[in-house]
């Protein structure tokens, strides 16, 4: 074979595996676990354009918390299957602030839990500024209530170490809850410790992309060691998400609309990216199956 030949018959090698590798990836189901539709962001999307963009990038089913909670419920109108919808304690627009002051958030989620309309509760933040007390009896009042109805919490703790997560997971062994944002502050051995003290977590790797808080992959984007070999170790304890919410990384934007949306398919396409070079099984995993384990759906479509 000539020199020419031989150049060409790697490229169109090169090509079908290219080629195969983009299928593979796209073939993969995958659950986003951590989207918003909030009122700042429906000021400049709407539901049904949410829902082309989770379509177009192949998502199988996408859990969304809204701030006031009423919106994951028009999400779910325009997205049917495609919307898991949780409950958020932030009944209105500025209810981060106040909730778990607010005997009427638990009425809001036992209504809402009782007739089936959300699936888990959540993203409860505990970060300085917004931060009840884990003994917060508005908060342990929704803690009975996931109990009660089988549903997953979504918490987000903003801390420099494991302790905070582990006193709420410790004090619920009975519940599942999702650790929102691993590859932040905490590092890998943290978040070993909180899988080792509590069998109820499910770790997730949303809003830890290159832009956000970087702390989860290389330049490449592939996962740093540590959290590759604490994947492999427990595969499936992790899950993932876009959480296509831009402006975390500023700051004096409140009197602007959050556009997150924007950047959703570089997020996907990231989370994509660093999830394809594991094992298949793990793959498969992370991308999709503990997540429909988690929150109780049928299997995907074939
Ligand atoms: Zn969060
Ligand atoms: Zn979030």
């Amino acid at each position: 074979m000539s020199s020419l030949s031989k150049f060409r018959a790697s490229i169109s090698i090169i090509i079908v595996l290219l080629f195969s590798l983009e299928r593979a990836q796209a073939q993969m189901p995958f659950a986003d676990t951590h989207i918003h539709f909030n009122w700042d962001q429906k000021e400049i999307i709407d539901a049904s354009t949410v829902v082309n963009k989770l379509r177009q990038a192949g998502v199988d089913f996408a859990v969304v918390s809204s701030t006031p909670s009423t919106l994951a419920l028009e999400l779910k109108q325009a997205g049917d299957d495609l919307i898991v919808p949780i409950f958020s304690p932030y009944t209105h627009e500025l209810g981060r602030q106040d909730w778990y002051l607010d005997q009427r958030t638990v009425e809001l989620a036992e209504a809402g839990l009782r007739q089936r309309l959300y699936h888990g509760i959540g993203e409860v933040h505990f970060m300085s500024g917004f931060r009840p007390r884990p003994d917060n009896r508005i908060f342990q009042q929704l803690m009975h209530l996931a109990v009660k109805y089988e549903v997953p919490v979504l918490i987000h703790v903003d801390s420099g170490n494991e302790q905070a997560f582990l006193d709420i997971c410790r004090r619920y062994p009975q519940l599942n809850l999702i650790f929102a944002h691993a590859g932040g502050n905490l590092a890998a051995r943290h978040i070993r410790t909180i899988i080792s003290a509590c069998n109820n977590v499910t770790i997730e790797f949303s809003a830890r992309d290159p832009w956000r808080f970087d702390g989860l992959t290389d330049v490449t984007h592939r996962l740093l060691d540590s959290w590759r070999a604490l994947v492999l170790e427990y595969p499936d304890r992790f899950i993932t998400g876009t959480d296509p919410v831009w402006k975390v990384t500023r700051t004096q934007t409140w009197d602007q609309a959050d556009d997150g949306w924007d950047y959703f398919e570089q997020l996907i396409d990231y989370h994509r990216s660093w999830i394809a070079d594991l094992p298949l099984q793990v793959q498969l995993k992370v991308a999709f199956e503990n997540a429909r384990r988690l929150y109780n759906l049928p299997q995907p479509r074939q």
